[in-house]
């Protein structure tokens, strides 16, 4: 048995599945032609912009270029670099994380620690590799002491995110973490809300969005992995019904 089927065969042990199916290895993203154009003027409901006007950026590239020359004052002074994103950008499922921690901060990608090897296990156990999704965060540098984002914090970076998704042009969004969950959706309470689809509106398009636990919290809490199973599950269904 190879390494990869060892891992998910675990991982489904630990979830509490008693027989292990594999799912069919079935391709669930689409490719993509070109993104669609920004939007020319920010939401009346953002509460707040960055100074950086974002609403000339046409790709990808330039948002990133645009981060990473951006002054978040206190917020970024302790990080080494902007963390921007990992992935397949034309993958149809977008994650969105919470904050950039010690190994992203180095690494200048998402998700690269310890808490990203569980979400791509966790992913994989639903047939979802490394091209199937595209990862980043609500908060783009790392935060001192890993500490919890101030909602002032999150709305300076919330015109990055929002001009992510719509540059983006994902499908789904899985919202990784009370955090995400709480910054693009306004619910609180992960504990009560994780596995119930939300709809996101961003610049007129509305996106199905899941809120799953972090898997930080998992690996603390890994009694919670069999809710997280279903919500995977949940994840695949729609996935496969788009
Ligand atoms: N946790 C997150 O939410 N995002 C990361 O990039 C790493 C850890």
């Amino acid at each position: 048995m190879d390494a990869a089927l060892r891992s998910l065969l675990d991982w489904y042990a630990e979830m509490g599945v008693d027989v292990p199916k594999v799912p069919e290895a079935r391709p669930v993203r689409a490719k993509r032609i070109a993104a669609k154009p920004a939007s020319p003027a920010a939401s009346p409901d953002t509460p707040t912009a960055p100074a950086t006007d974002l609403s000339k950026i046409k790709t990808l590239d330039a948002l990133r270029e645009a981060m990473n020359t951006f002054d978040a004052g206190p917020l970024s002074d302790g990080a080494r670099q902007a963390v921007f994103a990992r992935g397949n950008l034309e993958a149809r499922l977008m994650v969105i994380g919470e904050a950039p921690g010690r190994d992203e901060d180095i690494q200048g990608k998402p998700f690269v620690g310890p808490s990203g090897q569980l979400l791509d296990r966790m992913l994989g156990a639903i047939a979802l590799g490394a091209d199937d999704f595209y990862v980043t965060n609500v908060i783009n540098w790392r935060l001192a002491k890993n500490r919890d984002p101030k909602p002032a914090e999150i709305e300076i970076c919330r015109p990055f995110i929002e001009k992510h998704i719509e540059l983006a042009q994902p499908k789904v969004l899985l919202l990784v973490g009370g955090v995400s969950m709480t910054a693009m959706t306004g619910l609180t309470g992960i504990m009560k809300n994780h596995g119930q689809w939300q709809d996101v509106t961003i610049a007129g398009t509305t996106y199905p969005a899941l809120p799953l636990y972090h898997p930080a919290f998992l690996l603390r809490r890994p009694e919670l992995k069999k809710d997280a199973w279903r919500d995977l599950l949940s994840l695949r269904e729609k996935l496969l019904s788009l």
